[in-house]
């Protein structure tokens, strides 16, 4: 009897420090730190029981006794505890509430230490004899039966806690959990109602009994539904090693749950993750809480070590919006190397590689956009067309390389002569164009007459040489939507045209039709 006693405690235990070991290891939220440290304290409980059934004389089993009390009497506190956390009745232990709670166990922790001064926990204590064997026998005192009250009144609230849990919970799963939770609960009430009302003085402790049964209903209830579940395992790994950064918001947008990546993410911003709402935690950050209490998916950009990050956040919803329970998976998504790319593939394609303006394609794209803009806003618009004068002349003399560098130097004159909003772009071989926005015809021919000034005063040196060269440049204009220019076709003719007269007059000059037609009548 003694021996099969022994046994079924001894592996009781064994199992209680698994237990606390794999809790504490897994222990990311608070239930399941509460667990560990309740797991703990079942395991000195338990030990403490083992020895005393394994000692002989009365010292021993006092001594014994006293570590059981390292852990007994915050077993029922704490497993209140972990169905508080873990049914989300209270999302964290706040130190008013802690204290609350923890008084009369760590009360009880010191009667039972300094017993033998004021015996207000044990009156007494004696070896008895139980089926052939010496057990202890304590006679009950004042501050026991506080405790005991304290126990039973921990252990009925657990037990109403699971089962209020197990009716609001609409998820099958979860309702499993409950179910198994509110079991492994009701039995240690069992005991100590035992221990209450059949107590027959024979020194046996039925919690010492039922306790392991209830750590094995935990502990099928564990293996069946939660971490080690492969399942649950996979998922909670793919969560927590995402390199997207994943929150997940309980009701009133409390943090529940947050991955490494989370973490990372919120620490960058001098921010850490605990369990409080989302606005008591971003209330600094103010753009960032709109994006986190909003429930579409948003773009947002942070400057992190000096360096601007772009981020994707994703929201998903959990579960069913119509339970009240609403859970929110909100994702953070670092997008800033996938944007850099995007920045440099349209840069690649969009600009001339040689001169750095637009190249042929993006600007008639965008002079096509802004002829439309100015005929439908009646607004003024200029358009330069730039040929370099005898070219080929320069590739002959300098060299093909030569004449790169001039079209080269062409672009930095371009991008310094024009206005910000100005569009330049290189349409042919040594061709340019610029469309200027909100320009008329008059001011067009002062700003291309002063850009013709500046080539033709610049020097280009390379190698050793000294290359200067001119520009002709052929100008036309709208004047909102009232002229007979109707397209961007037409108003690229006209500058050609004009262009060409410049050429005509001789080179290196401004020409616009409107002054062509004169000079020819
Ligand atoms: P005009 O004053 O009448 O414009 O005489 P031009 O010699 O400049 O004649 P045109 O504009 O017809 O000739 C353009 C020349 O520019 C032809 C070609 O050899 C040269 N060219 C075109 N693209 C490039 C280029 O990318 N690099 C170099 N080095 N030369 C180019
Ligand atoms: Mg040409
Ligand atoms: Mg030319």
């Amino acid at each position: 009897m003694k021996t099969l006693l022994s046994l079924y405690l001894f592996f009781a235990v064994i199992l209680a420090q698994f237990f606390t070991a794999y809790f504490f290891s897994k222990g990311r939220t608070t239930y399941r730190k509460a667990f560990s440290v309740l797991v703990l304290c079942i395991s000195f409980y338990l030990f403490g029981y083992l020895m005393i059934v394994n000692s002989s004389n009365l010292q021993e089993m006092i001594f014994w006794n006293q570590i059981q009390y390292l852990g007994l009497p915050f077993i029922s506190v704490l497993w209140l505890l972990v169905a508080l956390l873990y049914t989300k009745t209270i999302y964290s232990l706040k130190i008013r509430m802690g204290v609350l709670l923890f008084f009369i166990p760590v009360v009880t922790f010191f009667m039972r230490l300094t017993n033998s001064w004021h015996h207000l926990f044990y009156t007494k204590w004696e070896l008895r004899e139980l089926f052939g064997y010496s057990t202890l026998y304590m006679e009950r005192g004042f501050w026991y039966y506080v405790n005991i009250s304290y126990i039973l009144l921990c252990l009925l609230l657990t037990v109403i806690v699971y089962c209020i849990g197990y009716f609001k919970n609409k998820v099958g799963y979860t309702r499993s959990h409950f179910l198994v939770f509110f079991f492994a609960s009701l039995l240690p009430l069992i005991s100590i109602l035992l221990l209450i009302f059949a107590y027959a003085g024979k020194g046996i402790d039925y919690s010492a009994l039922i306790i392991p049964v209830s750590l094995l209903i935990i502990s099928f209830g564990i293996l069946k539904y939660d971490f080690l579940e492969i399942r649950t395992l996979a998922r909670e790994t793919i969560f927590e090693n995402n390199l997207a950064g994943m929150v997940v918001l309980g009701p009133g947008k409390r943090v529940i749950d947050y991955n490494k990546a989370a973490e990372k993410f919120f620490e960058a911003i001098n921010i850490s993750l605990n369990n409080y709402p989302i606005e008591h935690l971003l209330h600094g950050e103010p753009k960032l809480l709109e994006i986190f209490e909003s429930k579409d998916n948003c773009e947002l950009s942070l400057v992190i070590d000096g360096e601007e990050r772009f981020f994707e956040i994703d929201v998903v919803m959990l579960g069913d919006n119509n339970d009240g329970n609403t859970r929110i998976l909100k994702s953070i998504r670092d997008v800033t190397e996938e944007r850099k790319i995007q920045q440099k593939l349209k840069f690649l394609a969009t600009t001339d590689y040689l001169s750095g303006v637009y190249n042929r394609a993006e600007f008639m794209n965008l002079a096509k956009r802004e002829f439309s803009r100015a005929k439908r806003n009646n607004d003024e618009l200029s358009l330069l067309i730039m040929d370099l004068d005898d070219f080929k002349k320069i590739n002959d003399t300098f060299g093909h390389a030569a004449g790169d560098e001039m079209i080269r130097e062409m672009g930095s004159i371009i991008k310094s002569s024009f206005r910000k909003s100005d569009i330049a772009g290189r349409i042919g071989g040594e061709e340019f164009a610029v469309v200027l926005k909100n320009a008329s015809l008059e001011e067009a021919k002062k700003v291309a007459e002063q850009f013709r000034e500046t080539v033709n005063s610049r020097k280009v040196i390379y190698g050793k040489q000294e290359i200067s060269v001119t520009v002709s440049i052929g100008v036309a204009a709208i004047r909102g939507n009232t002229d007979d220019i109707k397209s961007i076709e037409d108003i690229f003719k006209k500058a050609d045209d004009a262009l060409y007269g410049a050429k005509a007059k001789g080179r290196n000059c401004v020409a616009t039709l409107e002054s062509e037609n004169e000079r020819l009548s």
